[in-house]
C-alpha cells in the first residue's frame, strides 16, 4: 500500500498562536524549519530542530503525565473497568523513573520512546538542575492525581451511561474542526452530556491558574457545539486547577464567541502574512522570523543551541536561580 505523502499544512490552535506571539523564531522553527526531521533522508539541521521540538521541560512534562493518567482513568471508567488510585499513582512513578532514565542519556536522539514524551531540555542543555526540584516535579504529578481522586470528578465520570460520553483526549487526528476555511485544533481532556443533555467540556490543569485559558476553552466550546451540533452558547466549559483544587467555569456566551472569532481572525491572518504563498503554506526567509529581545524566553527553548542562545540563557538562568535563592523562605 502507498504511504500519503505528508504535506505541511497550515492549521491553527491555541498553542500555535501563542508560539507566534512569544518568539517568530521560534514558531518558524517549529512549524517549518523542523519539519521533515523524521525522514531518513533529513539533513542534519533539520533532524536537530526536530528532535529538539519534541522536548519538553520538566513541568510540561508533569502536566503531560497527570494528563495521560487521567485520560487513562476516564477511559477505564468508560469501559466499566475498576480503577485503583495507588496503582495509578505507582504507574505514574515508574512511568517518570523510565522517562527520566530515557532523558538523562539523551535517547531521544538515536531511539523511539513513547508518544507523549521524547526528552527533557532540562537533559539536552546539563541545566543544573537540584534534586529538590525533580522531587517537587514529582510531587506535583501525585498531589494532582491525589486531589483528582477525592474530587467530585470520579463519581461524576462513574456516573455517566455511555450515551453520555462524548470524547476523552481524542488527540489531533479526531478533535479538529474549520473555522473560516481553517483547520483547528482544539482536543479537550474530556468531554459528556449532563443530566439534561447539554455538553460539558473539561479541561485539567496542573500549574496555576493564568490568563489566556478563557481563551483555550472557547475554542474547545465551538469544536464541541460544530462536531455534536449544538448550540454554542449551551456549551458549557470547566477548568479545573488540579493542584489548586479549583474549578472556574467559563462562560460561554454569543458575545465571547465573536470575541474569539475576531481574535482568531487577526490571529490568522498576522500568521498569513509570514507567508509567501498561503496556498502551499511557504514561509519567508528565516531573516524574517526575528528571534525576540527578550533572552529571559530563551531560558526555557528548546531551540537555543541553533539560535546561539545558549550562553544568554544560561547566565539569564543563573540569575533567576540566585534570585529565588536570595527570595525569603516561606514557613
Ligand atoms: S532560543 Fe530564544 S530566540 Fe531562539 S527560538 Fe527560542 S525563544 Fe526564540
Amino acid at each position: 500500500m502507498r504511504r500519503a505523502t505528508l504535506t505541511n499544512d497550515f492549521s491553527w490552535s491555541k498553542s500555535r498562536h501563542e508560539k507566534f506571539s512569544e518568539c517568530l523564531r521560534a514558531y518558524y522553527l517549529y512549524y517549518y524549519g523542523s519539519w521533515g526531521g523524521w525522514e531518513a533522508g533529513a539533513s542534519k539541521d533539520v533532524r536537530e530542530l526536530y528532535v529538539l521540538k519534541k522536548l519538553s521541560n520538566r513541568y510540561s512534562w508533569a502536566g503531560s503525565v497527570v494528563h495521560d493518567c487521567v485520560k487513562d482513568v476516564l477511559l477505564d471508567w468508560q469501559a466499566g473497568r475498576q480503577v485503583d488510585p495507588a496503582d495509578v499513582e505507582a504507574r505514574a512513578r515508574k512511568l517518570m523513573q523510565d522517562d527520566f532514565r530515557h532523558s538523562a542519556k539523551k535517547s531521544y536522539w538515536t531511539q523511539k520512546y513513547r508518544k507523549t514524551f521524547t526528552g527533557l531540555v532540562e537533559h539536552e542543555y546539563a541545566e543544573p538542575v537540584p534534586d529538590e526540584a525533580w522531587k517537587q516535579n514529582w510531587e506535583t504529578v501525585r498531589q494532582a492525581l491525589g486531589w483528582f481522586f477525592s474530587s467530585r470528578w470520579p463519581a461524576l465520570a462513574r456516573s455517566l451511561k455511555r450515551e453520555q460520553w462524548l470524547e476523552v483526549d481524542a488527540g489531533f487526528d479526531f478533535s479538529s474542526f474549520t473555522l473560516d476555511g481553517v483547520k483547528v485544533f482544539a482536543i479537550p481532556d474530556f468531554a459528556y452530556l449532563d443530566e439534561a443533555g447539554m455538553p460539558v467540556v473539561v479541561d485539567w490543569k496542573t500549574g496555576k491558574a493564568r490568563d489566556g485559558y478563557d481563551e483555550q476553552v472557547l475554542g474547545y466550546a465551538l469544536y464541541v457545539s460544530q462536531r455534536y451540533k449544538f448550540p454554542v452558547e449551551k456549551v458549557r466549559t470547566s477548568l479545573v486547577y488540579l493542584n489548586e483544587g479549583l474549578e472556574q467555569n467559563v462562560h460561554v456566551d454569543l458575545a465571547a464567541m465573536e470575541a474569539f472569532k475576531a481574535r482568531f481572525t487577526q490571529s490568522v491572518a498576522n500568521m498569513r502574512g509570514m507567508l509567501t504563498d498561503a496556498a502551499t503554506n511557504t514561509p519567508k526567509e528565516s531573516a524574517a522570523f526575528p528571534m525576540t529581545e527578550d533572552v529571559s524566553m530563551c531560558v526555557r527553548c528548546a531551540f537555543r543551541r541553533p539560535c546561539g542562545r545558549l550562553e544568554a540563557a544560561a547566565q539569564v538562568y543563573a540569575q533567576q536561580q540566585a534570585q529565588k535563592a536570595a527570595e525569603p523562605k516561606v514557613a
